[in-house]
């Protein structure tokens, strides 16, 4: 009997080593380093601009109140190592005042019912 086809191969996933291939592309003249561990300061990394996440269920466990969107802003006490403002992108917050309270990274988002109407039935409808 003949097989067609691509052979299959079983893929182990028994080994502890991960095997992660990262392809860079890079101009002519560029260094790329690969550190392993913190020695080095740590660096600053850019400030990186983002869409305000969607709204997460729950809210804070201690006052019960929903989560509040706090929009992106500009950090009244933290200042990069060039001494400007930090800037930080939209999350979500306790609404109290000097509250903490965070979702938790992995808290389920808030579903809202699509309002969006099937109306391809209508026989109103011009078309
Ligand atoms: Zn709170």
């Amino acid at each position: 009997m003949i097989r067609s086809g691509p052979q299959r191969r079983a893929v182990e996933r028994n080994g502890m080593a991960r095997e992660i291939v990262i392809r860079i592309s890079v101009p002519d003249g560029v260094n790329v380093a690969v550190s392993q561990g913190t020695q080095q300061p740590q660096q600053q990394r850019p400030f990186v601009e983002r869409p305000a996440p969607p709204q997460p269920a729950g809210g804070c466990p201690e006052h019960g109140t929903a989560w509040d969107l706090v929009p992106a802003g500009v950090s009244k006490k933290a200042v990069n190592a060039d001494g400007s403002p930090k800037r930080y992108n939209a999350f979500w917050a306790c609404p109290e005042r000097g509250c903490n309270q965070m979702p938790p990274r992995d808290a389920p988002v808030v579903q809202y019912q699509s309002a969006l109407v099937d109306l391809s039935d209508d026989p109103n409808l011009p078309f």
